[in-house]
């Protein structure tokens, strides 16, 4: 039986991986998104003990622990394969570090479903990175991202899918979000090493009409789905 590739998005917060991660489950049945940071936030509206231990963390922009977040996304990922037929897993926010990075691997290693992570980086700059964010709506139902100038739904503030209010998160204030890019700098060496990417990593242009990177993203997926 042939693994399940798992396609790693990099990339700085607001480079758009939420979003390419959603265009690609929504263009290929069978392919599922996996976004810590939506399985954090609905933790958080949950009310649960863990997404109370968390709230704070996700509201300064800083990291969960390893320990918490890999036990949140193996339990998650272990779900999904359990209960869905899968083609292919789409991670956003997962890795964010070195530890995870390796924890991944050991994962891929351990459960024979999986195949080997294959990382794409999407490269965009801060300054870019500020006026996306500061402009950036979500449903907090669903964790669908809009934006109100680059990606507006069809009626301002409403969520084109269900009639969700959209919400602004509070870490996309600007100097929350300056720290959570330095951050994702800070540790992006770390995590491709640990993914022992190597000259695997392929990055691209992020920034751009959104349809552009999403055909750039699925020309590089292509290629790499072939290579795995
Ligand atoms: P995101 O929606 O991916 O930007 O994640 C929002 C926030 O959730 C991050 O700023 C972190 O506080 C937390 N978070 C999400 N994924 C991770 C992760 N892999 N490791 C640690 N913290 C995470």
């Amino acid at each position: 039986m042939s693994k399940i590739p798992v396609i790693v998005l990099l990339g700085p917060p607001g480079s758009g991986k939420g979003t390419q991660a959603k265009e690609l489950q929504d263009s290929h049945p069978g392919w599922v998104h996996v976004s810590t940071g939506n399985l954090f936030r609905a933790e958080i509206s949950s009310g649960s003990a863990l997404g109370l231990s968390v709230k704070d963390i996700l509201a300064r922009g800083e990291l969960v622990s390893d320990d918490v977040t890999n036990k949140v996304f193996e339990s998650q990922v272990l779900k999904i394969l359990d209960t869905t037929k899968v083609d292919a897993l789409v991670l956003d926010g997962y890795p964010r570090t070195r530890g995870q990075s390796v924890y991944l691997i050991g994962l891929v290693a351990r459960e024979s479903r999986l195949g080997r992570p294959v990382p794409v980086e999407l490269k965009v700059s801060e300054a870019e990175v500020v006026g996306r964010l500061a402009g950036r709506w979500v449903n907090p139902r669903t964790g669908r991202v809009y934006h109100e100038r680059l990606n507006p739904p069809k009626k301002a503030g409403i969520c084109d899918d269900d009639g969700q209010m959209l919400a602004q998160r509070s870490d996309d204030k600007p100097d929350v979000i300056r720290s959570r890019y330095k951050l994702y700098i800070e540790q992006r060496d770390g995590i491709v090493e640990g993914l022992q990417a190597g000259d695997r990593l392929v990055g691209i242009q992020g920034e751009g009409p959104l349809d552009q990177v999403s055909i750039r993203l699925e020309k590089v997926v292509g290629e790499l789905q072939k290579g795995a």
